[in-house]
């Protein structure tokens, strides 16, 4: 596993792709080659999306053709792949059969030989950074891998806006906890807390995002198919995200998981993109779940403004993290431009002197 450090400037790949026609090794070629991430003999484990028992061409799981294409690489660079999630409900052998058998990957399994998990035990780990959650149970499959590459799918998440790769890593919990923190934190600023605490400890090796066929509308289960025709690669989960929104046209803010990483200082400072750029494969007409709120729509914008208070201390912490570089510091106190703001709040949630309070200003 990775560590969560923050990258500087990380490289996302991106190539066009169908299912007939997937090409990892020129996808990741920016990268050299997966030997950059695996060694021979490791245990790889692809940790892709399954979220229920579902066929592949509804678009809710990771499409097994992707699945097929990155296990032969790992096969062919010396490594042992293992395919691994842990779906909604109860982790039980049970249900893994039957999420595999209609997912394809019971077939796939057959035809290259590689390994299905069915270890349904799990093991608890401390969260040192965590803000939900200061421990959790994890999938004794996820630790037990020598590196993971996960294999999201570009989706939408009725409540989480995308479930892209910083929200993948969350099926590395078993299901039925899964289901006490989605009862515990049920408010999108705590979900998504709680997500980036998981993805604090369990940061993947390589992404390689499942772009040909995608779900838009109201995923992450009723969402429909759209064609997207790519295939995306990186070995960072919020670069990887951040290229995804941009491809879209989506307003990285206004995705919880991404805004609670702008928070805690995740975003890279820039990130290059050897092959494609998320320009050259822009997606214009992307439907965002019904739910979206007003920094993915510009409708129900809220009322109250963000306001600085004679408490400023002119920290700077808030010009950082504005995404619109709206914030300034101006005679030792910071100063807003609401012309630029889009009001995220993310600076009241920053500021540690408790300088910024959401007024209606007229
Ligand atoms: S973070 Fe708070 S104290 Fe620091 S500059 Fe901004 S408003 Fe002032
Ligand atoms: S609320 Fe406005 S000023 Fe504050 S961080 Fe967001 S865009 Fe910037």
């Amino acid at each position: 596993m990775n560590s969560s450090n923050k990258k500087i400037n990380p490289s996302v790949c991106i190539i066009k792709s169908s299912y007939q026609n997937i090409d990892i090794n020129t996808l990741i070629k920016p990268f050299g080659s997966l030997n950059k991430f695996i060694k021979k003999g490791e245990h790889v484990l692809l940790k892709i999306n399954l979220l229920n028992a579902t066929e592949p061409n509804k678009a809710v799981i990771t499409n097994p053709k992707v699945v097929e294409a990155v296990a032969i690489n790992v096969l062919k660079s010396g490594g042992i792949p293992i395919i691994g999630d842990s779906p909604s409900g109860p982790f039980t052998k049970r249900k893994l059969q039957k999420v595999y058998n209609m997912a394809g990957m019971t077939n796939l399994s057959n035809d290259l030989g590689v390994e299905l998990n069915f270890n349904t035990k799990y093991t608890k780990l401390t969260i040192p950074d965590g803000k939900r959650l200061k421990n959790t149970y994890v999938c004794d499959f996820v630790l037990n891998a020598d590196k993971i590459i996960s294999i999201p799918k570009i989706k939408t998440h009725s409540l989480m806006m995308m479930t892209l790769a910083t929200k993948i890593m969350y099926g590395a919990i078993p299901g039925l906890t899964k289901v006490r923190y989605h009862s515990k934190y049920m408010r999108r600023k705590a979900l998504a807390e709680m997500l980036i605490d998981v993805l604090s400890i369990l940061n993947p090796d390589l992404i390689i995002m499942d772009g040909i066929v995608g779900m838009q509308g109201d995923g992450p289960a009723a969402g429909n198919p759209v064609e997207l025709g790519v295939m995306l690669a990186s070995d960072d989960s919020i670069a990887m995200d951040l290229t995804v929104c941009r491809m879209l046209n989506i307003e990285p803010i206004g995705i919880p998981t991404l805004k609670e990483a702008k928070i805690r200082n995740m975003w890279p400072n820039e990130i290059s993109f050897p092959l494609l750029s998320p320009d050259d494969v822009k997606y214009k007409s992307f439907t965002l779940p019904s739910t979206a709120g007003h920094l993915l729509t510009d409708e129900k914008k809220p009322k109250k403004d963000p306001v600085i208070m004679q408490s400023c201390t002119a920290c700077g912490e808030c010009v950082d993290i504005c995404p619109k570089n709206a914030i300034k510091i101006n005679d030792n106190m910071a100063q807003i431009n609401y012309q630029n703001c889009i009001k995220c709040y993310c600076c009241h949630e920053i500021c540690a002197y408790n300088a910024i309070e959401l007024e209606n200003k007229k």
